[in-house]
Order: C-alpha cells, then sequence, then structure tokens
C-alpha cells in the first residue's frame, strides 16, 4: 500500500486523499471541513483529510481554537 512514492499532485482528485497530520501517509478515512471565523467568510471552508488515528487529534486542535468544524466520511 504505501510504495507509491511518487508525487505528481494530480489535479483531477482521482487517487484518494492522504491525512494532513504531519508525517502521516495513510489514506484518509474522514474529511474534516472546517474554518477560521477571524480571517474565513461564512463561505469559505478549509479541508483537511484525517486517517482514523488522527481523526480525533486534528478535530481537537480545530475546536481547541474555537473553529467550527464538521467531519465527513469519506466514501
Ligand atoms: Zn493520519
Amino acid at each position: 500500500m504505501s510504495d507509491r512514492a511518487s508525487e505528481t499532485a494530480a489535479p483531477g482528485g482521482e487517487r484518494p486523499p492522504v491525512c494532513s497530520s504531519r508525517g502521516c501517509r495513510r489514506e484518509a478515512a474522514w474529511m474534516l471541513l472546517w474554518r477560521n471565523p477571524r480571517i474565513h467568510g461564512a463561505d469559505r471552508v478549509k479541508r483537511w483529510a484525517a486517517c482514523e488515528e488522527h481523526l480525533p487529534v486534528l478535530r481537537d486542535f480545530l475546536t481547541a481554537r474555537g473553529f467550527p468544524c464538521e467531519a465527513r466520511r469519506v466514501e
């Protein structure tokens, strides 16, 4: 699974998202939708991909800062 080392950042989005947690190369099972109300308008939503293990870590990071966030299962 993890020997797909070449990174060509294809903008098509056909490959599954990789976890946004630093150093984690796992396939994401969750997508965290969040925004910083101080710098982002209500229509501006950021996306972080998260594996099962890092979803709570990333969500805690956001909620600790008071950022609204929502987790969606990656199909
Ligand atoms: Zn991860």
